[in-house]
């Protein structure tokens, strides 16, 4: 089975292609969004999601969440003991989607589309192919974000259109495309983003805003500065939430019983944000420009991801584009379900034969050069680009070089993606040699074709007609070299984790919860959770699941009663 698969920064989901309409599949919890949160416990306990999240509170160091802005890097994160990838924590959250998908259809999906921002470079596509891969799920295509959402937003609205632009604001990406529909194809003119910037960015300066108000409060004496962090984020984002529906809201941290608040208004919060806030302007430009389009001409402003949700957003967008944004597609439904359709394209599924999508190459690719000026004087790690951003995919682009110097013997090409001139700007991405004969300079060519698919990889051919070689490679990246053994590798350290049984999911969100609440009261409130936390534990011991459902919702009734009462 192919499903579709929106893998989020902060959210993640999956939808599958079923009768003709695309469908998300709700988790264990019945939620359709699934956080992308991991949380493990010495002797390899771990969490996934909603759970993971409510252990943040209690367990931060033993607990990740953004981990999608660590794709394509080196670095790992050690929780409870165990070292991780970032391939390895998405692919637990793929894992338990999966699981979700098994649950709801009783079949195991083998095979899925993920999709990226449309900002991800080559690296950090890889590295969600193996995901993917450590997962247990074929990755038969990654398809760009925004363009995801524009299917779903294409199909809820057929027909013909002017140009619109995808407005993406996640919890850690910024993505911008501009597209348009036409005689069923749907084509991306452009797209351009910042992966470094989302909801993420704007609760820290939420946090850093009300920092000198709490910092010295009696409730934060003795915490220690990881915990103090995580329980910052969380409070960050519960206010700035807040702020989405009301002119103010108090910024509370509650740890072991007391409480340090401050409140915080809207106004304060927005010029506070303003500097984030022009960093949208950029990639708008950007794409308008790559595809010569005007904002008077953009028939529509689409909104997708959570952090649209601000207001403050909105009202820059409306300065913008000097309209108001629409809203028919639910911003965070968008792009998995876009995801499913072209899963559905991918398996010929009915209904979908006319649809067509064309893409572009969100950044240029290329490779290193030198030349001599007119003074003959050398200059190198010279950019040469080859496909040139904004360029429809699939593609396939040749670009010539000559030696330069006498009886060279090799000619090395580093291969880049980026747009700055000086290619030690730019993201490199592998390099190739070729043996060439020796000759004099400048007599000896190489033939250099770059090809780049639907999923945004990049295929390298070179040749050398004089000698009739010819290579083919996909980058060759050190990462690269290494994935197949670092696939199985990944999957042993996954095998050994216990992951708790799917069914298991509100009873484990329900406990977190719980001690999250014991932890954040004292005395006779405490006391009444404790005894509610040990009648619960007592059920799940019995295994009888009438039991234990009987008194979760119990549990959940008397959690929701304290809630109710919260000075917020
Ligand atoms: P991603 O695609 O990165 O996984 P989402 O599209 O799910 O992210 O968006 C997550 C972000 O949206 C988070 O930063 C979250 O705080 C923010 N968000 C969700 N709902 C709201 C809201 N009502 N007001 C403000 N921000 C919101
Ligand atoms: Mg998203």
């Amino acid at each position: 089975m192919l499903v579709g698969i929106d893998l989020g920064t902060t959210n993640s989901a999956v939808a599958l292609w079923k009768d003709g309409v695309p469908q998300l599949v709700p988790n264990a919890l019945g939620r359709e969004l699934t956080p992308s949160a991991v949380s493990l416990a010495k002797g390899g306990q771990s969490w996934v999601g909603e759970a993971a999240v409510d252990r943040m509170a209690t367990h931060p160091a033993d607990t990740v969440t953004s981990f999608k802005r660590m794709m394509g890097t080196a670095s790992t994160v050690t929780l409870a003991g165990t070292t991780l990838t970032p391939e390895d924590l998405s692919a637990m959250v793929l894992r338990s989607l999966a699981d979700d998908v098994e649950a709801a259809t009783g079949e195991r999906p083998t095979e899925a589309v993920i999709t990226v921002p449309a900002y991800f470079n080559e690296r950090q596509r890889r590295a969600t192919r193996r995901a993917g891969e450590i997962a247990g799920l074929e990755v038969k295509r990654l398809i760009n974000e925004p363009t995801a959402a524009a299917l779903a937003f294409g199909l809820a609205d057929k027909g013909d259109r002017e140009p619109f632009l995808v407005f993406d604001l996640g919890g850690g990406t910024f993505d911008v495309s501009i597209v348009e529909m036409f005689d069923g194809i749907v084509e991306v003119r452009a797209s351009a983003g910042d992966n470094r910037l989302g909801g993420d960015d704007f609760d820290a300066v939420l946090a850093r805003m009300v920092e000198p108000q709490l910092l010295g409060h009696a409730a934060l004496e003795g915490v220690s500065v990881t915990r103090r962090d995580a329980l910052m984020k969380l409070a960050a984002e519960r206010t700035r939430r807040a702020l989405s529906t009301s002119e103010k809201a108090e910024f509370v941290l509650t740890i072991d019983g007391k409480s340090a608040g401050t409140m915080v208004t809207t106004e304060a919060f927005e010029e506070a944000a303003a500097g984030l806030v022009r960093k949208l302007r950029d990639p708008v430009i950007r794409a308008l420009r790559d595809c010569h389009i005007d904002v008077k001409s953009l028939s529509d402003i689409v909104l997708v991801g959570g952090a649209t949700r601000m207001p403050v957003v909105r009202k820059a967008l409306t300065r913008m584009f000097g309209r108001f944004p629409n809203s028919t597609v639910h911003p965070d439904h968008a792009v998995a379900l876009g995801a499913a359709i072209q899963a559905g394209l991918l398996s010929g599924g009915e209904g979908l034969e006319e649809i067509r999508i064309t893409d572009v190459a969100p950044f240029t690719l290329g490779v290193n050069t030198a030349t001599r000026d007119a003074h003959g004087v050398f200059h190198d790690d010279i950019f040469a680009p080859i496909i040139e951003r904004n360029t429809p995919v699939p593609v396939s682009r040749m670009e010539r070089f000559f030696t330069l110097g006498d009886n060279q013997r090799q000619v090395t090409f580093a291969i880049y993606q980026g747009e700055a001139r000086d290619v030690k700007k730019n993201v490199k991405l592998g390099e190739l040699t070729v043996p060439v004969p020796p000759r004099p300079a400048g007599e000896v060519q190489v033939d250099v074709r770059f090809t780049y698919d639907t999923s945004g990889l990049l295929d390298v051919d070179v040749a050398v007609p004089a000698t009739g070689l010819t290579r083919n490679m996909v980058i060759v990246d050190e990462d690269d070299r290494r994935s197949q053994k670092d696939i199985a590798e990944s999957r042993k350290r996954l095998e050994k984790l216990k992951v708790h049984p799917r069914e298991e999911a509100d009873n484990v969100a329900m406990l977190a919860r719980a001690e999250r609440a014991y932890e954040g009261f004292t005395g006779h409130v405490r006391d009444v959770i404790g005894h509610a936390l040990t009648q619960f534990q007592g059920a799940l011991e019995t295994q009888d699941p009438r039991l234990i459902a009987d008194a979760r919702d119990a549990l959940g009734q008397l959690l929701d009663e304290i809630d109710a009462q919260s000075p917020l």
